[in-house]
């Protein structure tokens, strides 16, 4: 018998918890051919996400749990529980019910088919999101698919099924810091997208704030591409170009006399490229930090407690 594990990551999540294992149950009691689990990775919650999830595992023999020291972030909570999974396939889903458990047996259909990745994949004109969150993943997207190498599609869930063999492809990968959804992409193997119309949270509020997206944004962006160290070389040529025209207008008006007084000129010409060549120097740093990091080879995450040998 085939076996799927749900991986659900948890952050301060515990008014939608129980409700969430209700509907797994239900979409599962509908496929009796299937054996699966539930692994919950509490990230470090810091309401009573965490006592909820032992109990649970204690009442419900498919429920298990893995908890973290602190908050790691969801992707590393993910890749905590692929680590932890012996299933033929793993479905990711957010435990705010945003997700809805009715695609699953979707997911599962493909995946028999031969897909190896089948995802979710947000309609544009999603109803529950405000005009300031739309507007701020498609600058999210916009920014990373026109500086990296891969492309990730605005609407992209990590609501999705992966085959054993892209997870152990997945668990392999010695990335200090990786960016899953991008991942997901570069891997390859067969893969689909379903859309689907994202529900409203069950309870409490969104994770993400600007602040954090922004900091996911410029983490995708070096992960996947050396393209932003480029432009530091394209801007060293184009202004270089530009000061070799200058020098003949130096020769020139100093052979007229039209010399004048350049404060001004002279101000903005240092100001503009002192701010270039921080922004310079800030993208290596970006780069370095990483090279940095991963020199160390820290853990991605530090498991606290669990209920999974
Ligand atoms: N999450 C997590 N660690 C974090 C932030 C979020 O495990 O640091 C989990 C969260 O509990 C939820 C999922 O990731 O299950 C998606 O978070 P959220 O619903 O806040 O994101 P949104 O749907 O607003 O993009
Ligand atoms: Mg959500």
């Amino acid at each position: 018998m085939k076996k799927i594990s749900i991986i659900v990551p948890v952050y301060n999540e515990e008014g939608n918890i129980e409700q969430l294992v209700k509907e797994l149950e239900d979409v599962f009691q509908a496929m009796p051919g299937l054996s699966w689990d539930i692994i919950f990775v509490d990230d470090g919650s810091t309401d009573n996400s965490l006592p909820l999830l032992i109990h649970l595992s204690e009442v419900k023999p498919i429920v298990q749990y893995i908890s973290f020291s602190r908050n790691f972030g969801k992707d590393s909570a993910l890749m905590a529980g692929f680590k932890a999974s012996n299933a033929d396939a793993v479905i990711t889903i957010d435990s705010d019910l945003q997700h809805p458990p009715s695609l699953i047996p979707v997911f599962i259909d493909w995946w028999q088919q031969g897909f190896q990745v089948v995802y979710a994949f947000r309609k544009e004109s999603n109803p529950h999101a405000g005009i300031i969150s739309r507007f701020r993943s498609y600058l999210f997207y916009k920014t990373i698919n026109t500086f990296s190498d891969v492309d990730i599609e605005n609407g992209i869930s990590d609501f999705k099924i992966i085959d054993r063999k892209v997870i152990n492809v997945i668990n392999k990968l010695p990335e200090d810091k990786p960016f899953l959804r991008g991942l997901f992409k570069w891997v390859g193997f067969k893969q689909k997208a379903i859309e689907y119309e994202p529900s409203e949270r069950f309870s409490g509020s969104t994770k993400y704030s600007f602040d954090s997206l922004l900091k996911l944004a410029t983490h995708g962006l070096t992960s996947f591409s050396t393209k932003p160290l480029n432009f530091a070389i394209y801007l060293g040529f184009t202004f270089s170009a530009v000061s070799l025209l200058y020098i003949p207008y130096v020769f020139v008006s100093f052979l007229y006399g039209w010399q004048r007084p350049g404060w001004a000129s002279i101000i903005v010409t240092i100001a503009f490229f002192g701010g270039v060549q921080l922004i310079i120097m800030g993208i290596l740093g970006l780069y370095l930090g990483k090279t940095f990091l991963q020199g160390k080879g820290r853990p991605r995450y530090i498991i606290q407690s669990s209920n999974i040998e």
